[in-house]
């Protein structure tokens, strides 16, 4: 990993130690901005990120010690790795500075050699704390995307959907919600093979992703063959007109399976609340409830279509 992803600020307030650090840590190919004092620093690091941190003790305004503490007492993007640079050279010297949060103690006249490679042990320890954090964000994805539609799943709707109601209510907004079920899917299974109706699932997902809006829409798979799409700021009328676009969306153009084309429907069933109409009395269970009770209604009226009604006045 090259140094520019890890830039470093300088806090120092004599202008020559201050250029000689600049300009060795440049010719070593680092990444460098600097100012006179603690304050600025502190100020600076509100604004960007700077994940090392080579600070001066004796400062005005906000001394080294003083920049240390203020940094580990603020949420930071991520770690900061603060090596402090200092002519205090005794062994209590040593002890306060570590105390109040520096990662590295070295002392002036500064050997160029050495600094390089106390900001080597940062940079490395930066670069595993960079690779946990990408690994908990992968983590974080996979526990909240159905693997083999790549939709959001269940849990996440569970966590997601009483935010979107609760939000909803607070401001007097609609919101809907539509429950789709393939139809006959057990036919697909038992006619073309599992992983036909695998495929088919893929598909009815990707399809139905491609007509929602993107990251204000929300689509999981509720259970095996039944999704539940959630549309914020969506009255009635609208979730009702988007699903019948969503029926067609799959009815009308036959899906791939190997070297076959089958024809697949679903059908759906629609919740909705008008903006001002009890969103705050409207519960998670009284929503997917209601959604339910009309998928069902479709199914019974022949399947293929859809049904919705109000919630509230
Ligand atoms: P209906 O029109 O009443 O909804 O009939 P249906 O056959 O779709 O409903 P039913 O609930 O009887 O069958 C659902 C089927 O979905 C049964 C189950 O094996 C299948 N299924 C559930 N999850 C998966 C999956 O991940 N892959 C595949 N291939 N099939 C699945
Ligand atoms: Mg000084
Ligand atoms: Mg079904
Ligand atoms: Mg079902």
């Amino acid at each position: 990993m090259s140094n520019d992803n890890f830039p470093i600020l300088i806090a120092e307030d004599d202008a020559v130690t201050r250029m000689l650090l600049e300009k060795t840590l440049i010719k070593a190919g680092h990444e460098v901005v600097s100012v006179e004092n603690g304050q600025k620093a502190f100020d600076l690091l509100k604004e960007s990120f700077f994940p090392i941190i080579l600070t001066d003790w004796m400062m005005p305004e906000m001394d080294g010690l003083e920049l240390c503490r203020a940094i580990r007492q603020k949420e930071n993007p991520g770690y900061v790795f603060i090596v402090l640079l200092t002519a205090k050279d005794s062994q209590e010297d040593l002890i306060s500075g570590l105390e109040a949060g520096a990662d590295e103690y070295l002392t002036k006249p500064f050997n160029k050699a050495e600094l390089i490679a106390r900001l080597n042990t940062g940079r490395r320890f930066l670069e595993q704390e960079r690779a946990l954090r990408q690994a908990n964000e992968k983590i974080r994805i996979l526990s909240i995307t159905d693997p083999l539609t790549g939709c959001s799943n269940r849990g996440c709707l569970n966590a997601r959907l009483p935010q979107e109601i609760q939000r909803a209510g607070r401001y007097n907004r609609p919101l809907s919600i539509v429950m789709c079920d393939i139809d006959h899917f057990k036919k697909v299974n038992d006619t073309y093979g599992h992983q036909a109706g695998d495929l088919v699932l893929k598909e009815f997902s990707k399809r139905l992703k491609d007509s929602i809006r993107d990251k204000v829409d929300m689509l999981a798979r509720y259970g095996g063959e039944e999704f539940l799409v959630t549309l914020p700021e969506t009255d009635l009328d609208g979730a009702l007109h988007l699903s019948e676009r969503l029926r067609r969306v799959i009815s009308e153009k036959n899906f791939d399976v190997g070297t076959k084309k089958i024809k697949v429907t679903a059908s759906f069933g629609v919740a909705g609340f008008d903006s001002g109409n009890a969103g705050d009395e409207i519960s998670f269970d009284t929503l997917i409830n209601h959604a339910d009770k009309y998928l069902y209604q479709a199914k019974n009226e022949g399947r293929n279509r859809v049904v919705g009604g109000r919630l509230g006045v």
